[in-house]
């Protein structure tokens, strides 16, 4: 633990730290927020404010809350039998975990880990390719994102990503991702949104014909889209996307790294809507970032392609990276799942998320600048408009000034990066999957106070 004073800390996170999509010169001039402590819920910063978390983390990470001494022992316990082997033979506990999540995931077949979001988009994007380049004769390499999904950091996931604030600078990018249109009934891109979601998916089906079904080898999906403003999919539509994913032989990868772990009020987002994945990559709430850990799961189909073949030697997966065989990963992801089983924190999700999806839209009858409210479980957003008719965004720095207001109520919001055109207009709700009704109605109060404290826009 660090034995700095608040000054110190000020001082050297001022002068020596790089901080992550922080823009230095309004950093330098403010009086920084840096957090020192959690438990449940709420957070208290250096000074000692408190705050009630409505993002669990600020970017939906922590789904059993803060504070949970368990998850510290099984770390310790853990790291002073084994910390770390590599993973090529793995562990007792990695091997323990991988069982634990297949039961959650009915026809999934194996885990692979690493150790961020962007490392399990990354393995399941070299998976790809490499059954491309075995399988195919290299054809089929291509892997087609939506509009507005968020993949990841690294050049493959940027490739990948369809929200243009993420990407600008840093292009030229990986050849071989294409973009499709996003699924977001809202802002409906078609003349009317009856059966929009049939609609949406023939979207996706023009750009798998426009390329050539035969270059194009996988999907990449948000289930329910996160930072690029929480967007659930339209009815019919996943099932649709599966039905032309299975006709033209693409396999399907969903990312679970913000709906996995019982955030959407299921195990993961997908089951909600009956499809099948292939590939399934998942991060922040497999260990509710008590430890860095994520998975890239797939069926036991897809891990058989990579299975030793007599006559190439080198056809299993040639890939590895050195922290998956840290053992603090799943170590806190198997008492992770333990609490979120005890606590029955799934079904609360489920629960509680209706609530405050029922309050938000209350709340929406009394304040005209929220357009649209939206969601599942414990993943909700409220798309903000200068004008419901014309459903015109409202500028960036009013969602961050509403942002800002619940912050001095004392309360975390979340909202999304510039995604789509130039909207930043959707604060996101993401509390912990503990959350109660008494907390959920002081999240509601509060964002009240801060919305009625907004000049008028
Ligand atoms: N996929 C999604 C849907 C995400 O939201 C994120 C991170 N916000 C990532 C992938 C990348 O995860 P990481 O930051 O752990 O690399």
């Amino acid at each position: 633990m660090s034995n700095l004073t608040t000054e110190q800390t000020i001082n050297l996170s001022k002068t020596k730290v790089w901080h992550q999509l922080t823009q230095h010169a309004a950093f330098d001039a403010q009086d920084p927020l840096i957090m020192e402590r959690g438990e449940g819920l709420y957070i208290w910063d250096i000074k000692g404010n408190q705050y009630l978390d409505a993002s669990s983390g600020g970017v939906w990470c922590v789904n059993v809350g803060y504070g949970r001494a368990s998850m510290a022992k099984v770390v310790h316990d853990q790291l002073l039998k084994l910390n770390f082997f590599a993973s090529t033979a793995g562990t007792p506990i990695a091997a323990e975990y991988a069982d634990k999540l297949l039961e959650k995931m009915p026809g999934m077949g194996r885990v692979y880990y690493s150790s961020s979001g962007s490392e399990a988009n990354e393995k399941a994007y070299k998976m790809v390719r490499q059954i491309a380049n075995q399988k195919y004769g290299g054809k089929k390499s291509k892997i087609l994102y939506r509009e507005r999904d968020y993949h990841g950091t690294t050049f493959g996931c940027l490739s990948s990503t369809g929200q243009e604030q993420r990407r600008a600078h840093y292009g030229p990018f990986v050849p071989g991702f294409v973009e499709f249109p996003h699924c977001c009934e809202y802002r409906s891109q078609f003349d009317s949104t009856e059966n929009y979601g049939l609609k949406a998916a023939q979207a996706f089906e023009e750009v798998v014909l426009r390329e050539g079904p035969d270059t194009v080898g996988a999907l990449v999906i948000e289930p329910i889209t996160a930072g690029g403003g929480v967007i659930t999919p339209p009815e019919g539509y996943l099932k649709e996307l599966e039905r032309l994913c299975r006709k033209y032989n693409i396999l399907i990868i969903v990312d679970e790294v913000v709906c996995g772990l019982g955030r959407t009020g299921a195990w993961f987002g997908y089951q909600h809507y009956g499809i099948k994945p292939d590939i399934v990559t998942m991060a922040k709430g497999v260990a509710s970032s008590y430890a860095a850990i994520s998975c890239t799961v797939t069926t036991e189909d897809v891990f058989n392609l990579f299975k030793e073949n007599p006559e190439d030697k080198e056809s299993y997966y040639r890939d590895v990276s050195t922290y998956a065989g840290c053992t603090s990963g799943p170590a806190a992801a198997l008492e992770n799942m333990r609490i979120i089983e005890e606590e029955n924190l799934v079904e609360n999700a489920a629960h509680m998320g209706e609530y405050l999806l029922a309050q938000l839209a209350l709340l929406k009858d009394q304040f005209p600048i929220i357009g649209d409210v939206r969601g599942k479980g414990l993943l909700l957003g409220l798309e903000l408009v200068k004008d419901r008719v014309t459903k015109e965004p409202v500028d960036e720095s009013v969602t961050a000034a509403v942002v800002g207001l619940c912050m001095k109520q004392g309360l975390i919001v979340g909202k999304t990066n510039r995604s789509f055109k130039d909207f930043n207009n959707t604060l996101c709700l993401s509390p912990a999957l503990t959350i109660n009704q008494e907390q959920a109605d002081t999240i509601v109060t509060k964002l009240a106070q801060a919305l009625s404290a907004l000049p008028a826009v």
